[in-house]
């Protein structure tokens, strides 16, 4: 099943993806459940095509795609986490996952724009898996951290690298708004059992400049579970994004940054295609 999250105006909503159109959550549900996470925090996925089996087929071409959680708790990003990428970023494998934090303002829904700051012109693509939580977790183990996984949605985990490496905390270039994005929407684990069978794939005006099975992470989605709800209580609709694989722009002779127009695609299989055009941050006049 595929879920996600739309802008109606100021107003959130979300809906259930089918192949030929979106069925939108009606006024009642949205009264009982007014975030998809609200869905996710109580238990009702599986109840969801059901209740919303009238409801027209919406073209998702008119829609406004929002990130698939809007606003989450928490959104914890590993980094360094494919070998070749730690080998292009000049890293050691780390004995523990590298984690840091995107705000939920730096991130933006599937074809919504993301924005090249005014403070820099190393803006970079990362595309990567990301995990939806769908029951709380805390000191989960490896081999029962599946069961805490709601499904996975693609991340583009936009990065400034300058500002990323003023330090060694990542966090400054990781936040600035709307660099990032998540979506096109949530798929439930009834049909990605297993994550390490997925292939992602970042294309920048259609040209395949990052490629790797998810089976290639170092930590993988069990392990990164069994970490981080170690130190924090993982909740519904909090959001993990993995890591990226080799091929960033930072890496490459010259480096290939972002730049106003370039589409950026993260296609994972399995999910979808998360697609952003990159605008140029307005200048205040
Ligand atoms: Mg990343």
């Amino acid at each position: 099943m595929k879920l996600a999250s739309f802008r109606d105006g100021a107003l959130t909503t979300w809906g259930l993806v089918q192949a030929d159109g979106v069925q939108l959550a009606t006024s009642s549900l949205r009264a009982q459940f007014p975030e998809l996470r609200d869905v996710l925090a109580a238990g009702a996925v599986a109840g969801i095509p059901a209740l919303l089996a009238p409801e027209r087929l919406r073209d998702p071409s008119s829609l406004h795609f929002a990130p698939v959680i809007p606003e989450p708790a928490r959104i914890l990003c590993v980094g360094v986490n494919y070998l070749a990428h730690i080998h292009e970023m000049g890293r050691e494998r780390p004995d523990y996952p590298t984690l840091f934090t995107r705000f939920p303002d730096s991130l933006v829904g599937h074809r919504e724009s993301i924005v090249r700051p005014r403070l820099s012109t190393h803006y970079d693509y990362e595309g990567e898996l990301a995990i939806v939580i769908g029951r709380a977790a805390r000191y989960v183990r490896a081999e029962n951290a599946l069961d805490h996984v709601a499904g996975y949605t693609c991340f583009l985990d936009g990065s400034v690298r300058d500002w990323q490496r003023h330090t060694t905390q990542f966090l400054p270039g990781k936040n600035f708004p709307g660099t990032g994005s998540c979506g096109p929407w949530l798929v439930t684990t009834d049909e990605i059992s297993d994550p390490d069978s997925l292939v992602l794939q970042t294309r920048v005006n259609g040209e395949i400049l990052q490629r790797a099975p998810i089976s290639d992470l170092c930590f993988d989605v069990r392990q990164i579970i069994e970490y981080c709800s170690g130190f924090c209580v993982l909740n519904p609709g909090d959001i993990i994004a993995t890591g990226t694989p080799s091929g960033v722009g930072f890496a490459r002779t010259p480096p290939r940054w972002l730049i106003p127009g370039d589409v950026v695609e993260v296609d994972i299989s399995g999910i979808g295609v998360l697609c952003n055009k990159v605008i140029d941050e307005e200048n205040p006049s």
